[in-house]
């Protein structure tokens, strides 16, 4: 997949002895595509020569002298102060962020709440309305339907794969469309190219919490959305050890991201960044393989006798599946199923499984198992959770990176004991 050219090196720091690709500095890349971009892009050298990213683990900044000290506190151009402000290694995984969803500019937060919490604090204010797809990650649904309407932003739920909803809920006020795809659990496909359609009339930014995915099965912004968000804790990071979040899209929303983050502190930290940075590397790789074991799962669980459906958008029988192929390069590699039976069923299949972790994080390369009703979605009202189609006997697998024969094995000791 092409995605773009490499930014020019900062003249001021190259040596020109050294050939451009070689200088200190950025890296520089002609034509890169997104698998090399994904390791080169992004990675500003300090003059000590060393090949792998660093950690600047630092709070401040020293300045050259007084006269410096007031030049970069007067800004505008970055230059380090403090790191809840700007850090080189946050700087790095922004970077490389940009170039992979094909962004002018990212910026990364604390947690993937704090992407979408800075994102509205930013870009909305009092008396604006925000349309919402009704099937979102929970503590998104929490955000928007509880929080933000305190801040008296108003909210409307959609039911995202009807057009004709998104359509209707537009006012005057309409300032942001908001959308995970494929969503969290259910696997529903939304439309991307005619939501930008839609948010284009209503003069309104589409966001796309685009998590599920990552930008390498999916970019968004290609497809005529103005921001991305992400957890950055899932796939990006790829083995469960940090929390993190970005944004992407335009300068002139980013410049806004900027300054909420400079102010109200939702900053990431260097270490989370260079853990981000490096899960950056193989992202593209691990996403292959994610697709691929859960393809197999989806399709051996569809045949098993106790399964009531499956909802899964690799499988040619879900309503999303053309869809999904015509704006993701991959299914990605979380699944739900329902079983014949109720919640007992479900928690004893979930409690029967042993390589399977008991947690509600996603995007690991180890499978984990959860009942989304009681955990995920389970702040919400049984209304809430009603119209998000979360039923009782729904068991979510984030299918990991072992022998998908050992996942089979593990779900077939959950089948025996339902
Ligand atoms: C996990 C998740 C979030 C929230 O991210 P945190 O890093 O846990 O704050 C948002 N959206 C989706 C789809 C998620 O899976």
């Amino acid at each position: 997949m092409l995605v773009g050219i490499l930014i020019m090196p900062d003249s001021k720091k190259s040596d020109p002895s050294l050939p451009a690709n070689r200088a200190q500095g950025r890296t520089v890349i002609p034509d890169s595509t997104f698998e090399t971009l994904a390791i080169r892009d992004g990675h500003n050298r300090t003059h000590e020569g060393e090949h792998a990213e660093p950690i600047f683990a630092t709070s401040s900044f020293i300045f050259e002298s007084a006269a410096d000290a007031a030049a970069r506190f007067k800004g505008p151009e970055p230059s380090n102060v403090y790191s809840r402000y700007t850090n080189p290694t946050v700087r790095n995984f922004e970077e490389r962020m940009a170039a992979l969803e094909g962004a002018e500019q990212a910026v990364a937060t604390a947690s993937g709440m704090a992407a979408i919490l800075s994102t509205c604090m930013s870009l909305l204010k009092a008396g604006d309305h925000v349309i919402c797809s009704s099937s979102l990650f929970g503590t998104s649904i929490s955000l928007f339907g509880n929080i933000m309407q305190r801040f008296a932003v108003e909210v409307t739920f959609v039911t995202p794969t009807d057009l004709s909803e998104w359509e209707n809920a537009v006012r005057e006020n309409t300032e942001m469309l908001f959308l995970e795809t494929p969503s969290n659990p259910l696997s529903e496909i939304i439309d991307l190219r005619a939501l930008a359609a839609i948010s284009k009339k209503a003069e309104a930014l589409l966001v796309v919490d685009n998590v599920f995915c990552t930008p390498a099965l999916q970019r968004p912004l290609e497809l005529g959305a103005d921001i991305v968000v992400h957890s950055a804790t899932k796939y990006i990071d790829g083995q469960g050890r940090c929390v993190g979040g970005v944004v992407a899209g335009r300068a002139e929303h980013m410049k806004e991201l900027v300054t909420f983050l400079r102010t109200a502190g939702p900053s990431m930290s260097p270490f989370n960044a260079w853990v981000f940075l490096k899960g950056l590397e193989t992202l593209k790789l691990r996403m292959d393989a994610h697709c691929g074991n859960a393809q197999q799962l989806a399709e051996w669980l569809d045949q098993q006798p106790q399964v009531e459906r499956v909802y899964y958008a690799g499988l040619k029988s879900h309503p999303g599946h053309e869809l999904a192929k015509s704006q993701q390069t991959g299914f990605g590699g979380v699944l739900s199923f329902e079983l014949k039976g109720d919640q007992t069923a479900a928690w004893n299949f979930i409690d029967a499984t042993i390589l399977c972790s008991l947690t509600a994080n996603l995007g690991d390369v180890k499978t984990t198992i959860v009942h989304p009703a009681t955990t995920t979605h389970g702040r919400l009202t049984d209304e809430q959770r009603a119209e998000a189609g979360i039923r009782d006997s729904l068991i979510r697998i984030a299918v990991g990176l072992e022998d998908i024969e050992d996942i089979k094995n593990d779900m077939s000791r959950g089948f025996a004991a339902v």
